[in-house]
């Protein structure tokens, strides 16, 4: 068993270094987990770039980003057998938040609301022992009170990991907004927080689903359609605004805004929206406010406007059973799984700064092959 552990660290913005670290021993409350599949989202993006804002249990770093693990239990003490019902051997998805263990929050399992929250993987400064805090990684130190629930092992690691995105989609284009079969959902983004938008959406039975995309999102649009979608729409083509209200008869009772880095996506948002609308933003924007926003129409229209950062644990267990069911095309969302000494490559990738390459779905597998991903 190597003594050893491969990790990146981002050591400041836009700097991913190889790493080894001890590997940590294990006590009787935590245990050890062997990285199948690491998912890469938006945040992964703000994270590298260096856009976050300062957040009380966030740390920039160095830090071993990664915060959508997927892997197998190698190591595991007898008391934290127990408490997550688990044993040496079994693939698990394991939360982004940790929490304190002690408070109501952390027994109830949603460490997001534990008043003095342990933290998030990914975001823990690799100085503070045991180091292996993300999932950028061999394998990720498990914290006493972390989330983490078994699944199916015979599912591709990277239809597996894809647990976090549709749980986010679950909770912003169905839970959040109460989507009812009587409403017409507009998705505005259609990365792979938007496509799972869709599925969510379409599984609460929404009477109308259209969903907006970039002019090289071709493919994914047409990949919406196999999901759900009824309408899709060109941004860089059409009047969104008026193309919404045309393909939906008047707007649309729920508007779920995933754009990253585009600030009038909220104004196109508040545009499509009919009265009492609901509209769930979603899509971080790099600290750029919008401007021009039309402040007296979510007045007149009566709008709710609602954040959401992250979805409560209820959905992350949702989406692992919808994954497991098979109702869905997952595999086809899965663009690439791509080694660890290809993390860069990934986040670019995502990011749309490898030219003809334009993935929905990345996630860092340690022991996957190099996958060329033309010149940045
Ligand atoms: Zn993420
Ligand atoms: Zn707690």
């Amino acid at each position: 068993m190597a003594q050893t552990v491969n990790a990146m660290v981002l050591t400041k913005p836009k700097t991913l270094v190889a790493q080894e670290f001890p590997r940590p021993a294990i006590g009787p409350d935590d245990g050890l987990l062997r990285l199948e599949a690491c998912g890469i989202c938006g945040s992964d993006y703000e994270q590298y770039e260096g856009a976050q804002p300062a957040h009380e249990d966030y740390t920039p770093y160095p830090v071993i980003p990664g915060h959508e693990p997927l892997g197998i239990i190698e190591e595991v003490g007898a008391r934290a057998r127990e408490r997550w019902g688990v044993r040496e051997g079994d693939r698990v998805a394991v939360r982004s938040g940790y929490g304190c263990g002690r408070c109501n929050a952390c027994r109830r399992w949603e460490p997001r609301a534990c008043p003095k929250r342990g933290g998030t993987y990914g975001y823990t400064d690799v100085g503070k022992a045991p180091h292996l805090w993300g999932g950028y990684a061999e394998h990720m130190y498990l914290s006493p009170y972390s989330v983490m629930k078994k699944m199916d092992p015979t599912l591709p690691a990277g239809v597996a990991v894809m647990f976090n995105p549709l749980a986010a989609g679950l909770s912003w284009a169905a839970t959040v907004p109460r989507t009812r079969p009587e409403d017409r959902v507009v998705i505005l983004g259609a990365g792979q927080r938007g496509l799972c938008c869709v599925i969510a959406a379409r599984a609460a039975g929404a009477r109308q689903i259209v969903i907006t995309g970039l002019g090289r999102d071709a493919a994914k649009l047409a990949l919406a359609r196999e999901l759900g979608a009824d309408v899709t729409i060109d941004v860089e083509s059409d009047d969104v605004v008026a193309r919404v209200r045309e393909a939906t008869g008047g707007g649309a009772e729920v508007v779920v805004d995933t754009t990253p880095y585009a600030p009038q996506s909220l104004n196109h948002a508040v545009g499509v929206a009919v009265r009492k609308g609901r509209i769930v933003v979603a899509g971080l924007k790099g600290q750029r406010p919008a401007r021009d926003f039309p402040v007296d129409d979510v007045i007149y229209k009566e709008l709710t406007i609602r954040g959401v950062l992250s979805m409560p644990v209820d959905e992350t267990f949702r989406a692992i059973e919808l994954i497991e069911s098979g109702r869905y095309p997952f595999a086809k969302l899965h663009t690439y799984s791509l080694p660890l000494e290809q993390a860069e490559d990934a986040i670019h990738a995502l990011a749309g700064q490898r030219p003809g390459v334009n993935p929905v779905h990345l996630a860092i597998v340690p022991d996957a092959p190099r996958v060329a991903l033309g010149r940045g």
